[in-house]
């Protein structure tokens, strides 16, 4: 068996595990992988009747879903990550194969679903509203929280099934159901985890209709976009990509959620702990092939240690192992498409022309033919360019150098997106000025920008789009508020005092 057949193999058996049977069909959506280029298997997208077939079928079982108490909603989300747990290995597999994450990262991701499972179960019981004293007498005002309607969510192909998973739990304990536009890349992973969620609604008497995936390209996604039967739009991918959905969402007043882009960075002021801040850099910067929307991008460092940092960080980038992510030891897997690298080679050239040097990587490196594998690039940079503004979604990482703290935030500031952030520093006084300054969604202190747990709100400011996923509050976005005055009295007293006849 050559490994083109193997990777084939190996998709068919993993995704037969979840219960999905991959057909052998020649439908036009072709499902490669990124490691060697070589087919999974032939898709037939959703047509524009199923799409809507869908979408009754979901505001149908909404009608069902919204009656059962919250925390037995939450039962089938217990249930849904129990499964994830039993085919951890299973999905990851599937997540390696299609988004060629290396094996360990994969199984972290698959890890961040059944975490964000174990928060919405807890938060079945949570979904806590307020009271307020009323001014009138014999009056109680309170807010209660309410399902909202059926959810659409749109993902992108880097966290194929983390991303959605976020949504789908917690939508589902707000009594929401689930319609589904995975990347087109990565289809193989949405329908195994259709197949578990299935499962877990039937092992647990959930009603029929919670949850559809919609395989197919932007086309789809602009369904569930117009469509006034899809409540909410959450929609994870490129800034144009959130350019185009937010508006049309908004002009059916819509709801919409938006995790875009980023361009994030890390200062590094002269008290940081370098080695500390070498492993937090190099992780941020190159795991995940640079292909994370935390990735960090831009590392702005004070000038009395950019020389140091810079030799640092070059020998930690050449110990790095790229190569076909299955093998033992490979930190650095593929790039997910010939069009990324290319994206790659132009932002390399554009910041040679800014007067830009590669001090290492951004090469080409053979590793399987049809995989796309680069060596991450490291690139000083003499200012901050328009090159530099822009998300490029390869391992390019730019270093700047600063004299004074202000200046390190306005460079830190000074770009479109506002995902995440970081500062490695042991000045405390800097740390605190840093947390209140960078205007992230993500702001950190001597870690990394990439990697964040599922407890707290995840998303960005600016081009990102300014929604928030995951944990602490974030539930809010998938329920309805409602105002409720309650009038225990036998007299109908106005607000202000206002008398009326
Ligand atoms: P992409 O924008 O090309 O596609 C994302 C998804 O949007 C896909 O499912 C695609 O089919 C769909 N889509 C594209 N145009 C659409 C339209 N007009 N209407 C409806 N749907 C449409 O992104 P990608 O290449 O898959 O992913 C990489 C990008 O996603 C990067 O910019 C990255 O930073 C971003 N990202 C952001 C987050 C976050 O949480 N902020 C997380 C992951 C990825």
């Amino acid at each position: 068996m050559n490994t083109s057949d193997r990777f084939r193999a190996h998709a068919r058996t993993a995704a037969a595990q979840c219960g999905v049977t991959i057909p052998d069909g020649d439908g036009p959506l072709t499902v490669t992988t990124p490691v060697d280029g070589s087919v999974l298997a032939h898709i037939r997208p959703h047509t524009a009747r199923q799409v809507d077939a869908a979408l009754g079928a979901a505001s149908a079982a909404f009608d069902r879903w919204r009656d059962v108490p919250a925390p037995q909603r939450g039962r089938l989300v217990r249930r849904f990550g129990e499964l994830l747990v039993e085919h951890k290995e299973d999905l990851a597999t599937l997540v390696t194969l299609e988004a060629g994450k290396i094996p360990s990262e994969a199984l972290g991701e698959v890890q961040e679903m059944i975490d964000i499972c174990d928060f919405a179960v807890g938060l079945s019981r949570q979904l806590y509203g307020r009271t307020m004293p009323s001014e009138r007498p014999g009056h109680r005002l309170m807010e209660t929280w309410h399902p909202l309607g059926v959810v659409g969510v749109i993902s992108a192909f880097n966290f194929p099934v983390a991303v959605w998973s976020w949504n789908t739990a917690i939508a589902l304990v707000c009594g929401d159901p689930v319609v589904w536009k995975p990347s087109e890349v990565t289809p193989l992973t949405a329908l195994a985890c259709d197949a578990l969620l299935r499962r877990a609604a039937t092992d647990v008497g959930a009603p029929d209709g919670l949850h559809h995936v919609l395989l197919g390209d932007a086309t789809v996604g602009e369904a569930l976009v117009d469509d006034p039967r899809v409540a909410l739009v959450s929609a994870t991918g490129s800034v144009p990509m959130g350019r185009e959905v937010g508006p049309r969402v908004a002009a059916r007043f819509g709801r919409c959620l938006l995790e875009l882009g980023g361009n994030n960075a890390a200062v590094v002021a002269p008290s940081a702990d370098l080695d500390l801040a070498v492993r937090g850099i190099v992780f941020a910067a190159a795991g995940t092939a640079g292909q994370r929307c935390t990735t960090l991008r831009r590392v702005i460092v004070h000038r009395s240690i950019a020389a140091e940092l810079e030799g640092r960080i070059a020998k930690a980038y050449s110990g790095l192992r790229v190569g076909n992510p299955f093998d033992e030891g490979v930190l650095v897997g593929p790039l997910i498409s010939e069009r990324a690298y290319e994206a790659m080679r132009a932002a390399l050239d554009r910041a040679a022309h800014d007067g830009g040097t590669v001090i290492t990587g951004g090469e080409r490196v053979e590793v399987l033919p049809g995989g796309v594998y680069v060596t991450p690039a490291l690139v000083r940079m003499p200012a901050q360019t328009e090159i530099v503004r822009e998300e490029t979604f390869a391992p390019v990482l730019y270093l700047l150098g600063y004299d004074d703290f202000d200046e390190a935030i306005a460079l830190h500031n000074g770009v479109p997106q506002g995902l995440s952030s970081a500062i490695f520093t042991t000045d405390q006084r800097e740390a605190e000025r840093f947390l209140e300054r960078s205007d992230c969604g993500i702001t950190n202190v001597n870690i990394g920008t990439s990697g964040a747990e599922i407890g707290g709100a995840f998303g960005g400011e600016k081009a990102t789009g300014g929604g928030r996923e995951s944990g602490s509050d974030s539930w809010k976005a998938y329920m309805r508020r409602a105002t409720n005055t309650v009038n225990r009295s036998d007299g109908l007293p106005l607000a202000q005092g206002v008398e009326f006849g």
